[in-house]
């Protein structure tokens, strides 16, 4: 499934982020930066020693990534030259800003690539594993979010992917897709 918003082309994908040909991929990361599992440790996994490194060159200079925000680090031995990690919230139920924080996440993670000139770029479902934000929320808030900065930023994104690891997730953020381009028509 596809639509274009602005410029960007948006596509929804079954499948595993680390063999992604984008430009960059996105890491749904912890603020140590440090590593972890879920998706954290498959690209870790993947694109080998060197994505450590940096990312304590980054805790070394700036002490790691609060929640919202994102750093981009090389893609070591991954397809993608770039890897963008992103720090989702952990969900405590709603109320401690979790919403506001996920679409942040992914809005600094398009800034950053906007700012190093890359056209594709693919997101993993930021918070949805063992953060435990409710994927069909933050399905909404991650495809508004790129809606928003695609029609912003015209000419910057010639392809943001979504990369969805399971069949039952891959249709979750199929109907938040629906709802967003029927919201869109209104
Ligand atoms: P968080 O801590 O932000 O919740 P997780 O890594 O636990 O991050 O989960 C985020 C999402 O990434 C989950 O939906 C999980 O199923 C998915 N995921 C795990 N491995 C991969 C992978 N290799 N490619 C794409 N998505 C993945």
């Amino acid at each position: 499934m596809e639509v274009t918003w602005g410029e960007t082309r948006v596509v929804l994908v079954l499948g595993d982020i680390t063999e992604q040909d984008t430009e960059a991929i996105v890491n749904a990361a912890n603020s140590s930066l440090l590593g972890g599992g879920g998706v954290d440790g498959a690209i870790h996994r993947a694109a080998g020693p060197k994505l450590h490194e940096e990312c304590l060159a980054i805790r070394a200079r700036q002490g790691g990534c609060p929640t919202g925000e994102a750093v981009i680090t090389s893609g070591g031995n991954l397809r993608a030259r770039y890897v963008i990690h992103a720090v989702g919230p952990i969900w405590h139920g709603g109320h401690a800003g979790e919403a506001d924080l996920l679409r942040r996440a992914y809005t600094n993670s398009l800034r950053l690539a906007k700012e190093h000139g890359i056209k594709s770029i693919a997101f993993p479902s930021i918070s949805t594993g063992a953060y435990r934000f409710p994927i069909a929320q933050a399905a909404r808030i991650a495809l508004s979010a790129i809606r928003a900065f695609a029609e912003a930023n015209p000419g910057a994104l010639a392809e943001v992917r979504m990369v969805l690891y399971s069949p039952a997730d891959f249709r979750v953020y199929e109907d938040a897709l629906r709802q967003e381009l029927a919201q869109q028509a209104q």
